[in-house]
This record gives C-alpha cells, structure tokens and sequence, in this order.
C-alpha cells in the first residue's frame, strides 16, 4: 500500500502533531510500504499558504525520516501545488535544481477565487456556472503538463454539497472525459484522492461514476492518497476507495521515483476500522 497524498506541519491547514515520523509511524503500523509528503505549495501572493513551504527545511525532515525508516518504509518527497492559470508560468522556474519524486497539481482556486471560503463561490450561481468553470480549470491543470498527479478531481463536491444537494458527474459528463483523455494522453496519473469518506457524502474523488469512465477510456492505474491533515486521517478511506478501484476495473497504482512513475498492483488492503470516524474533522 502506498499513501502519496500527506499534509505535515509543513502546510499551514495541518493539525498541530502532523509530524512525518507520527505518520511514518502510522504507516509501518498498518503495513504500507511507501508514503508521500505532499505539503502544499502556493503561487497566488494573496493565499495564506504563499511562502509557507521552506524546502530547504523540508527537505532536512524528509532526509531524516528517510534515514530512520530504511529498508521499513519508502519515503517521497512530493508537493501539492495549487494550479492557477494566471501563475502557471511559475512553478518551472521554482522547481528548477530541487529534486522532488512527484507533484501533484490541484485546483483550489477558479481564477483567484478560492472556492473553500464559507460558501462564497457558490453565491448567486447555478450548480452548472459553479462546476463548468471548475472543470475547465481541472482540465487546463491536467494540460498544462506541469504536474506528476492530478489531485482530487470533482473536489468542488465537497463544498458545493452543503448549497447544491448531493454531486453528480452527469451533467458535466463531457467535461469529465475530456479531463480523462488528457490524463491518459499526458501520462500524468489520476489521483484516488479518499478523503471524501471524511466528509458526510462518504465517496472518494473522483467519484465512482468518473472512475468507471477514466476504466472505459482505457485507464488501469491510479495512485491513491488519504490527503491526511492529522495523524488521525492517515489511511481514512484507503480500503474503501481500493475497493471501489477494483470494481471499477483498476489493476494498478502508481508512485514515483525522481519523477519517474513505478507501476504496483493495487492490492486489496485489509479491511481495518479507521480512526477518527465519527468525528468528521475538516481538512
Ligand atoms: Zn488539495
Ligand atoms: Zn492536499
């Protein structure tokens, strides 16, 4: 098992304790073989995250963990980047001399709105003028070719839920599989992002719906990540969202080394309680 998606304290969003030797921990308890740092990573100089991440520092952590868990438990240094059109002429230039494995590129913004605000983005709008301007930023992250990892696509349920009623991929159906067709035409990999079971609608992003069509467009491999803010998340909806995987017709996962993807079989994880259920938590 692999967890490629782990906020520390090196994100401004994570909870006090997220240490990476708590969730190195974490993770040779329960089995896995490799996990991923993925702090996140801000080009917008008005999001309060802009400067947060010291790599120098965070390289220093990754580097000792690395050296505490060898031979027990791989660990990637990788990045959550916020895509945003308006700065994608940032992150080559950043990147530029750092070594990371992989980096995923996520939406969280559309334009320089950030959707995650108390339900502001969705004022005044229809579920359709909230989610075609999402998607249509989705698909320029995915073609921007900037990034290892589409992260959390159809994150936009988790806060248009709570105005719109439960998501359907449906009426957004040909923005969808022209996001996918670009995955599978740039080679960067789909994220199985589970920590949607954090939240009351209990599926992953994307939804299952989408996965199935990522399987008909011809897709086998995903790479999955519980996008932990807190010890507690590590894992969260790991064996439900590998099931929903398998059934969608997904035979691998995938991580990176120096940018470069490894193929693994997606097993099929232990059905273990997982912690924190119950006391939904944001993040
Ligand atoms: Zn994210
Ligand atoms: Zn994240």
């Amino acid at each position: 098992m692999y967890d490629l998606h782990i906020h520390t304290n090196h994100s401004p969003d994570a909870k006090p304790g997220s240490s990476m030797e708590a969730y190195a921990a974490r993770a040779l308890e329960l089995g896995y073989r490799g996990i991923g740092f993925t702090d996140h990573l801000e080009f917008d100089p008005d999001d309060e995250g802009f400067g947060f991440l010291d790599y120098d520092q965070y390289s220093r952590d990754i580097d000792r963990v690395r050296l505490a868990y060898e031979g027990r438990l791989s660990i990637y240094k990788g990045v959550e980047v916020s895509y945003q059109r308006e700065f994608s002429d940032k992150p080559a230039s950043w990147f530029r001399g750092k070594d990371f494995d992989f980096i995923i590129g996520a939406v969280h913004f559309v334009g320089r709105e950030p959707f995650h605000k108390e339900g502001s983005y969705f004022r005044g709008k229809s579920p359709e003028q909230a989610f075609r301007p999402y998607f249509e930023e989705v698909r320029r992250a995915v073609e921007s070719g900037l990034f290892d990892v589409l992260g959390h696509l159809d994150h936009l349920k988790r806060y248009s839920t709570a105005v719109f009623g439960p998501y359907s991929p449906d009426p957004y159906a040909d923005q969808i599989r022209d996001i996918l067709k670009a995955v599978l035409k740039s080679g960067c990999a789909l994220e199985l992002n589970t920590s949607g079971f954090r939240h009351a609608f209990r599926e992953p992003f994307p939804c299952l719906p989408t996965l199935q069509e990522f399987a008909r467009l011809g897709g086998t491999a995903v790479t999955l990540g519980s996008d932990s803010h807190a010890i507690d998340h590590f894992h969260a909806g790991i064996p439900e969202s590998t099931a929903l995987a398998h059934s969608a017709g997904m035979t691998e996962q995938i991580y990176f080394v120096s940018r470069k993807k490894q193929v693994a079989v997606l097993g099929a994880p232990p059905l273990s309680p997982i912690r924190g259920r119950g006391r939904p938590k944001a993040g």
